[in-house]
């Protein structure tokens, strides 16, 4: 059988996730959340008290840290030195050190290689910022989400607040996802653009139904 990789990358909040995890289980293929990755990193740093801004103290925390993916029942796991982290990645600290650790270098070189090996074994989805760019440009499909800001932290809150969280305001949020799109976009190191043979999908006025029917659509 055929293994081939579908791209999905986009800014903060713009869906991808949902939507990856939708075509994985249409589709039958696997999922990898490549955000969680740096999300582990930015944890690993914080756990360490060690600044994710700080390039030679994150290398040297990386060089004795175990980063790991693991799959079950093609769930992804995220793992830092045999530990399970998974659900402690989704706080707005990691992500605003996420942001932060995924500028540096040393820490992209080691998520892309981790993340070319993983999706060279199997068919996968993937989401992030530089699959369709730089990860995996032979891609057989790339899609580009877009939505505005604002919307996109209106989703954002709406989904913190399905599990509990209220710690956050709309405007909050909307800063958080500000600071990310701003620095996802202006890094020198694979920041988030649109390459040209990535379809793009506006997902502002459209729900994440209907954006996976036109995103479906694509792939037949
Ligand atoms: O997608 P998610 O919001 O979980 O990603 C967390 C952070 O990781 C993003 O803000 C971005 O800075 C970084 N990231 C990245 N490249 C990817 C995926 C995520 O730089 N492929």
């Amino acid at each position: 059988m055929e293994i081939y990789q579908i791209a999905i990358d986009g800014p903060s909040g713009s869906g991808k996730s949902t939507l990856a995890k939708g075509v994985a289980k249409k589709l039958g293929i696997m999922y990898l959340d490549t955000g969680a990755m740096y999300r582990t990193c930015a944890l690993a740093s914080i756990l360490e008290n060690v600044s994710p801004k700080d390039e030679v103290a994150v290398a040297a925390l990386l060089s004795k840290t175990k980063i790991e993916v693991i799959f079950e029942d093609s769930v992804q796991h995220m793992l830092i030195n045999g530990i399970d982290y998974t659900d402690k990645i989704r706080t707005p600290e990691v992500s605003i050190a996420a942001s932060d650790i995924s500028a540096l270098p040393i820490v992209r070189e080691k998520m892309v290689e981790m993340q070319r090996q993983i999706a060279s074994n199997q068919t996968f989805v993937l989401d992030g910022r530089d699959i369709g760019s730089n990860v995996l440009p032979n891609a057989k499909y790339k899609f580009f989400l877009t939505a505005d800001a604002r919307k996109r932290a209106e989703r954002r809150l709406l989904e913190l607040n399905s599990k509990g969280d209220y710690s956050q305001s709309l405007e909050e949020v909307l800063a958080d996802i500000e600071y990310r799109d701003k620095q996802d976009s202006e890094r020198s190191n694979a920041p988030l653009v649109q390459v040209a043979d990535a379809i793009g999908i506006d997902t502002s006025n459209i729900s994440i139904e209907q954006t996976l029917e036109a995103l479906l659509s694509h792939l037949n």
